[in-house]
């Protein structure tokens, strides 16, 4: 980790905080102590499906003010691929979609030997999920409450916990009938309080893919949200919690126009007999049939200008998308803005999501405000995995191992809360030996660090961008902040 920090061009004295955070944020149990849960409760909103541009497109008051009595991040990094159960995950885990195991919302597991459809009662199968820990999990084993409304996954039993509070999913419910169970769930008194929410709407996602994000028609659907926001906003005003949970809002992938002229058509290159099709456009999971992959590949490989088809092997680095089973053999990713289907009698849409997350289009909005975070302050980027142990810190929770970094986004955080600031509250309560021995085991590795630090400023050795690079590409970069 030592090496993580040098190599992210932290300052001594943030990397000696960051060091130092988890022996003054838990106490001896690695429980929160229960003075700072009043200041450190968090709603975690998605609005499915909302481009980070789609604030400008229309006026959008209520993203406004929250953006200027908090924060916004212009460019959100989200994880390959950019469809919702895969990016709903990793914002709750701070994983890659290859680690936490969600990898697309249709999946084929060969040891499980199941299949997986967000549009099916498979995805209540814990397995699918138990690669990885969603935060609510860890806040209620560390003696905390959270509450879900409709947040893919948050309604299926992981490592044996459901969420305090949640509700099953449901279509139907309206976005007011959540944000009013939300609304309660965080007035419950204190000791059946949740500490940690979490929202989920479908739009503006359904209109996006019906319609096409560049329809006239979606300049409603987006001030419609807006509304909504507004209706949160009030509700938490009336109901006292507005100036005490810090409210994120934020989505899962943007949308990408498409047009009936933009389709490939598998069978024109191989037969159906030799594959199976596993999941949908615009990055298709090809699994080969027994002893068929080079013959479907070669197939595949060079068939169409507007798609790469990679073998698992060789899918970019990048993407941090190679190192599960539930990645089939062979994927297809189309090129922006087209469809890849076997024949044309496939249901067609104008708008879908799913391709290269580095494509400003499939990228989310991202806004917060609350008593954790700056006022009025803009943020260029960020990866939606760094989201993860932002809100570990929020809440005073350790987080897991993960593929986001804190020093990435800490920048996002009021001053105030930081223990730099002599005003910051006191964060442990009872003493034993063993933060003592920790404490004095975290000044070693710092003065440790700061020789190797002094060492390699002195020598201008520093790792080159190509070096980290590679370092990123790692399966899972476990940037905990254990000492
Ligand atoms: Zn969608």
């Amino acid at each position: 980790m030592l090496h993580r920090l040098l190599r992210g061009g932290c300052s001594p004295l943030l990397c000696i905080w960051v060091l130092l955070l988890p022996l003054v944020s838990l106490n001896q149990h690695g429980h929160r102590n229960h003075n700072v849960r009043d200041q450190s409760k968090l709603l975690l909103v998605s609005f499915d499906g909302f481009r980070w541009d789609y604030i400008d497109r229309v006026p959008t008051p209520n993203f406004r003010k929250l953006i200027d009595e908090g924060v916004m991040v212009e460019q959100v990094e989200n994880a390959y691929i950019t469809k919702t159960f895969p990016n709903h995950y990793s914002l709750v885990t701070g994983l890659y979609t290859e680690t936490h195991g969600i990898v697309a919302n249709e999946m084929y597991d060969p040891i499980l030997n199941r299949s997986f459809s967000m549009e099916t009662d498979s995805i209540y199968d814990s397995r699918w999920w138990e690669e990885a820990v969603p935060l609510w999990v860890t806040i209620q084993k560390a003696g905390g409450r959270s509450g879900a409304a409709m947040w893919p996954g948050s309604d299926v039993k992981i490592h044996g916990m459901f969420p305090n509070q949640y509700l099953r999913y449901n279509a139907s419910m309206s976005f007011e009938t959540r944000v009013e169970h939300i609304i309660k769930w965080f007035s419950a008194p204190k000791e059946e309080a949740v500490d940690f929410g979490v929202l989920y709407w479908e739009e503006p996602d359904e209109s996006g893919h019906r319609l096409g994000p560049q329809s006239p028609q979606m300049d409603v659907v987006i001030f419609g949200i807006d509304q909504k926001l507004g209706f949160l906003i009030d509700e938490l005003v009336k109901a006292g919690l507005y100036e005490k949970v810090n409210l994120i809002v934020t989505s899962d992938h943007g949308m990408a126009q498409l047009s009936p002229d933009n389709i490939i058509e598998l069978d024109q290159y191989v037969s159906r007999d030799l594959y199976t099709w596993v999941d949908k456009s615009p990055v298709v999971g090809i699994l080969p049939n027994q002893g068929k992959l080079e013959e479907v590949y070669g197939k595949l490989v060079d068939a169409n200008p507007n798609m790469a088809v990679f073998k698992k092997e060789s899918i970019p680095e990048h993407f941090h998308y190679q190192h599960n089973v539930r990645i089939m053999p062979i994927i297809i990713e189309a090129k922006e803005g087209w469809t890849v289907v076997q024949n044309r009698s496939s249901p067609f849409m104008l708008g879908n999501h799913g391709y290269d997350n580095t494509l400003r289009s499939m990228q989310p909005v991202f806004v917060a405000r609350g008593p954790s975070f700056r006022r009025n302050y803009v943020k260029t980027s960020m990866h939606s995995v760094d989201l993860y142990p932002l809100m570990c810190q929020i809440l005073y929770i350790r987080p897991l191992p993960n593929n986001g970094s804190l020093l990435n986004v800490i920048d996002l955080l009021s001053p105030d809360i930081t223990p730099s600031t002599p005003s910051a509250p006191p964060r442990v309560t009872s003493y034993s030996y063993a933060p003592v021995v920790g404490s004095l085991l975290g000044v070693v590795m710092v003065l440790g660090f700061l020789v190797v630090y002094i060492r390699q400023v002195t020598l201008k050795q520093l790792p080159s961008l190509k070096h980290r690079r590679r370092e990123m590409s790692q399966p899972l970069l476990q940037e905990d902040l254990h000492l």
